[in-house]
């Protein structure tokens, strides 16, 4: 992308205000937006989720700024250059910060994704959402799209009207991979800050560095600038079964137990009581707990509540029977996933009417 586009200025509140006639003349009517560029190009839909990609500043003092505030059509048009990329269309899914992100917006993309993947409207995906969940919703579509065509999130973690806000390069970037048959085959994959990751490895480490993506056990997938793309490794096709979207939200109620030291077994029996159809415990060191802990986590396995083991640490594998004793007590463990996807994957198990310790196991992946 070009040095223009890297200014916050021109991805400012003018700009967006100039570019958003310009956008709407183009993304009002499909076929004008298609005319506008080559035939040849991959065809890319965005879909809107909010978060601080889409954030104005906020009349609120200092810093303050307020999330999906901006919708991503008029992202897209105050971007240069990425007519050149994709035929682009746009639609808005939500307006939120990602923190409160739902089990309604994700059925409802999930949705639309598939719709637009079984009619062949389109050879990509963007989505624009909010960095702090980004990783859950990456990870929950991984698990209930079944497609080889590039599906890609893509956030900012600063504001549009931010002085260096990183969101036009990330957006330019995120349609450059979108919109690449080499990026076919690879799950879905989130773009920030040059680097592509994988959903089930990326996570969130910063609370505000443009650098916060990591894949701790993996290494990201892949880097994308605005000269080249390229992947680390070939594609590898995609394996397991999908999971089946439920007819309607909410997933069953899944809680993460944090662990700490001095813990007692209030907070897991609260959660029982409140109905939890699965615990994920994120545990201490390798998935671990107080004795108090885990004896009112294998109380609640007894009832038929499911629990999964996971680390708080951030990175690693769980393993199995070696401090705790999972087939004896009926646990499954997380292995490299965090506590916030172990949860994920839970509640569309629990969906799919996968409570069996082993069959829950198998679906977070085979043990050695
Ligand atoms: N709370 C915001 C969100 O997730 C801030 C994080 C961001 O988007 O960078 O939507």
């Amino acid at each position: 992308m070009t040095q223009h586009a890297r200014q916050s200025g021109h991805f400012g509140r003018t700009t967006v205000g100039l570019a958003l006639a310009i956008t709407i003349l183009l993304l009002a009517s499909p076929a004008a937006a298609q005319n506008a560029s080559n035939a040849t190009l991959a065809r890319v839909l965005v879909l809107g989720t909010g978060g601080t990609i889409a954030g104005q500043a906020s009349a609120r003092a200092g810093n303050a700024y307020d999330s999906g505030k901006v919708s991503s059509a008029d992202l897209i048009a105050a971007v240069p250059g990425m007519d050149k990329l994709a035929r682009i269309s746009a639609e808005q899914i939500s307006s939120i910060g990602s923190q409160d992100m739902n089990d309604k917006v994700w059925f409802d993309l999930a949705r639309r994704i598939r719709a637009a993947i079984d009619s062949n409207e389109v050879d990509g995906i963007v989505i624009t959402h909010g960095t702090d969940t980004m990783e859950e919703t990456a990870f929950f579509l991984q698990n209930v799209i079944d497609t080889d065509l590039p599906v890609v999130l893509v956030g900012s973690m600063r504001p549009s009207t931010a002085i260096g806000a990183d969101g036009p390069a990330n957006l330019y970037e995120a349609m450059r991979v979108a919109s690449a048959p080499e990026a076919r085959g690879r799950g879905v994959l989130v773009v920030l800050n040059d680097t592509i990751h994988g959903a089930r490895w990326v996570t969130k480490t910063n609370t505000t560095s443009v650098e916060t993506f990591r894949s701790p056990d993996a290494g990201p997938v892949g880097y994308v600038d605005t000269g080249s793309l390229r992947f680390l490794q070939p594609a590898a096709p995609a394996k397991g079964a999908k999971l089946k979207l439920p007819e309607a939200p909410p997933l069953p109620r899944v809680d993460i137990i944090y662990s700490h030291a001095n813990m007692d077994a209030a907070p897991i029996e609260d959660a029982v009581k409140r109905g939890a159809k699965g615990i994920v415990l994120a545990g201490v060191g390798d998935g671990n707990s107080s004795k108090a802990a885990i004896d009112a986590l294998a109380a609640a396995a007894k009832q038929g509540v499911v629990v999964v083991r996971a680390s708080r640490v951030g990175s690693g594998f769980v393993n199995r029977n070696v401090e705790v004793e999972d087939d004896k007590l009926g646990f499954a463990v997380s292995l490299d996933l965090n506590p916030q996807k172990a949860r994920v994957l839970l509640e569309l198990l629990i969906a799919n009417g996968v409570t069996d310790p082993k069959a829950v196991q198998q679906a977070y992946g085979a043990t050695p």
